[in-house]
């Protein structure tokens, strides 16, 4: 965890239990120094490896959405505006120089029923652009937003979704359906990696890599309520999904009616477990897939001939065959002898009995 580094604030400290969404400073030298002449720390230079948290911006300094037309979907990690600089300190040492208090959000998420990306690469330069600190890469496929755990810990769900949804209450009467979503990077852009839907009658529907997934298989009871919807999402931000095995690339020729093509770019076994356990980092059908597909490719390399792995079981029964397969050829070889030595035989009698026949009639 990243610690922010405004004087008196403890945010990211082992004695801070909060969560708090934190900033890189910004590489520009002009704006990192009016965010170190904003931060005022003594005998302190303010670098592009500090980070400042979400306590000292200002409503107006944060960028919640992607937006296009009339599609708001909620960044997985908020982001700063390019002009936005810390404003908020603790404590009587500091007197901060705006007094505009941080608005509630009022809209959240306005999700149609199929979300459609205008501009995918618009989309991917924004969360390129966001300020991620580089703790949260783990790998080149992964990256790790904590959407659900920023919303669900939020408190003012409430102010996002007005439960029962079809209560006139709802200020958005349009709206009958909410989505939060977190993202991971696929192939060109980034993808939905798991999805929570709440419907008009209060349902909860759980997606994984835009695939239903069934709540027995994640283990988690849907709510009937705000706080349990806030408590489902916070589980399932917890679950561990599979990706899928090998990567596209490495089998491009691939006609297996095993696996399809995942969003990420890895190929997926049908059957995928999609939960996986922590440690590894595909299930153990996806895992198997490399093996798989690797045999299939050989096979079909050296023209099916090749048996290239047998169970135990099956190389017992390959060799009890090819046993009696030589034992019968033995046989076989014998007899022919066999018939060549009768017909050797044969050949001699039928050749004396010639012999008898013409001394016979000499005889005569
Ligand atoms: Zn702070
Ligand atoms: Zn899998």
């Amino acid at each position: 965890m990243v610690k922010c580094c405004v004087v008196g604030c403890t945010s990211g400290y082992k004695s801070n239990p909060e969560k708090i969404p934190q900033f890189c400073v910004p590489k520009d030298v002009k704006r990192r120094e009016a965010w170190a002449k904003a931060i005022r720390r003594k005998d302190f230079i303010l670098t592009e490896k500090h980070f400042v948290c979400f306590k000292h911006f200002r409503e107006d300094d944060i960028i919640r959405y992607w937006k296009s037309g009339d599609i708001q979907i909620p960044y997985t990690k908020i982001k700063l505006n390019e002009e936005a600089v810390p404003s908020i300190f603790p404590g009587p040492k500091y007197l901060s120089k705006s007094s505009t208090k941080r608005k509630e959000p009022t809209v959240r998420c306005v999700i149609p029923k199929k979300i459609k990306f205008g501009d995918p690469e618009h989309l991917k330069r924004d969360v390129l652009n966001s300020e991620i600190p580089i703790e949260n890469v783990s790998t080149n496929l992964k990256i790790h937003f904590n959407l659900f755990d920023e919303i669900a810990s939020c408190s003012n769900l409430s102010s996002i979704i007005h439960w029962p949804l079809a209560s006139p209450v709802c200020n958005n009467s349009i709206q009958n359906k909410y989505c939060f979503v977190s993202f991971c990077f696929g192939d060109y852009f980034p993808v939905i990696e798991k999805s929570v839907m709440v419907n008009k009658s209060g349902k909860i529907t759980f997606g994984i890599l835009g695939k239903e997934v069934s709540c027995t298989v994640l283990g988690i009871i849907p709510g009937e309520n705000i706080n349990l919807l806030a408590d489902n999402i916070k589980e399932f931000e917890k679950v561990n999904i599979c990706h899928g095995g090998p990567g596209i690339e490495e089998f491009p020729k691939m006609s297996s009616n095993l696996c399809t093509k995942s969003t990420t770019g890895r190929l997926k076994h049908n059957q995928c477990l999609q939960v996986i356990k922590t440690g590894s980092s595909a299930c153990q059908r996806c895992r198997r897939l490399r093996n798989v597909l690797n045999m299939q490719k050989q096979r079909m390399v050296s023209g099916s001939r090749q048996l290239t792995q047998l169970s135990p079981t099956k190389k017992l029964a390959v060799n009890e065959l090819r046993r009696v397969k030589n034992n019968l050829q033995k046989k076989c070889n014998r007899a022919k002898q066999c018939i060549v030595d009768l017909k050797l035989e044969l050949n001699k009698v039928q050749n004396e009995m010639s012999k008898i026949g013409n001394e016979s009639i000499k005889d005569k």
